[in-house]
């Protein structure tokens, strides 16, 4: 195979433009000797608070723990039932799977991949205690309808944002639209550490305290342990290399955005490819550029793209109905499953150049044409 020209995600030009701010925001941290939790985590979880407009920001160790820890505090616990979808990554279930509750999942809508809010009322029984929608791809999940069920039904709501940090929702930032909301700072998100973090966010101070028990061990002061929780801090240069990051995020999602307008505008014309769709309730930020390509030619194309020095990734190929560790098998979802069969994320990342989004759109229709 030739060697990828242009791949799928290449976190190095973000470093290189960022290089002294993230330098000296790593000296900082090992010059202070503090490394877990501390000023710089706090002042982190303040800034992000102020930047989502939302009470309460608490740094945890990734974003699948922030969906654990946002379960719990939100008392989803056994025998209870978690409405999500099933179009998702495995985090997303597993962490309502990890608290005993069970994971119900609803069909997605095919135009924006999130879960379909029309599905949900089907879905309900008397041990539904919660909805996790997922704003995937960067894209909000059509929050009123969900919310509306949910208030109808007396039943939590956790966002599962760790795709859409700075997503917006008719105005308002993912995450803080729910009962609370879960992020991750895993290194390709679109707000990334170097290496795992996350974050729950939410205007209930109750929600926001418990939270802090469980990352440290289910206990508010040191020693005084009072349920079982976690180790689940964040640390210092996670946040500091964040901090960094976050004072440029709405300058990279932008950024995102744009070059999703300019692949959108040249695959529009392309058959056999559909471009995403952007909902008109929200901002897309474009954590990933996904488009469908049918009739079966998904695979071919990725593997002819690859031959041409272009990377792609299929998120996801198998929706988790349909997982070996999920037991659903009398369950189908034919949209989810037909997603999983189309879909293809091209290269996207704040510092692609619209040059390079011209190669990948021409070396696709190069083969495309011969299909
Ligand atoms: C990345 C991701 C997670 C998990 O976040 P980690 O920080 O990797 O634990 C959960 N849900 C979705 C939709 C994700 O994309």
């Amino acid at each position: 195979m030739s060697k990828i020209e242009i791949p799928i995600y290449d976190p190095r030009p973000e470093i290189a433009a960022l290089r002294d701010e993230i330098d000296a925001a790593i000296r900082r941290v090992v010059d202070s000797g503090r490394f877990i939790l501390g000023p710089e985590v706090e002042a982190f979880e303040e800034e992000v608070a102020d930047y989502l407009g939302v009470r309460h920001a608490v740094g945890l160790n990734s974003g699948t723990d922030a969906l654990v820890i946002g379960l719990r505090v939100l008392g989803v616990g056994p025998g209870d039932e978690v409405i999500t979808t099933p179009f998702t990554f495995f985090a997303t279930a597993e962490a309502i799977s990890l608290v005993g509750a069970k994971p119900v999942f609803v069909d997605i809508d095919p135009r924006t991949f999130n879960i379909d809010p029309e599905l949900i009322p089907a879905a309900l029984t008397e041990r539904t205690r919660a909805i996790v929608p997922v704003h995937l791809y960067g894209q909000a999940a059509d929050m009123d309808p969900i919310l509306a069920i949910a208030k109808e039904h007396g039943l939590k709501v956790l966002e599962d944002t760790a795709q859409a940090f700075g997503g917006e929702y008719k105005g308002r930032k993912l995450g803080t639209l729910g009962d609370a909301g879960a992020f991750s700072f895993f290194p390709t998100k679109n707000l990334g550490g170097f290496g795992d973090g996350g974050l729950l966010a939410t205007n209930d101070d109750e929600v926001a305290e418990m939270a802090r028990m469980l990352r440290a061990h289910g206990a508010k002061k040191k020693y005084q342990n009072e349920i079982l929780g976690y180790n689940s801090r964040l640390d210092a240069l996670q946040a500091a290399v964040l901090r960094v990051k976050l004072r440029h995020v709405d300058a990279f999602n932008q950024a995102r955005r744009e070059l999703a307008h300019a692949y959108t505008a040249r695959l529009d014309e392309l058959a056999g490819v559909t471009p995403p769709h952007e909902a008109p309730y929200g901002v897309h930020v474009y954590h990933q550029y996904t488009v469908r390509v049918a009739d079966g030619k998904r695979d071919v194309v990725a593997a002819g793209l690859a031959e041409r020095g272009v990377g792609t990734m299929v998120y996801y190929p198998t929706p988790l109905h349909q997982l070996p560790v999920c037991d659903y098998a009398e369950c189908t979802f034919p949209e989810a499953e037909q997603a999983a069969r189309e879909v293809l994320s091209l290269p996207m990342s704040p510092h692609i150049s619209v040059g390079q989004i011209e190669r990948v759109v021409r070396k696709a229709e190069e083969f495309l044409v011969r299909l």
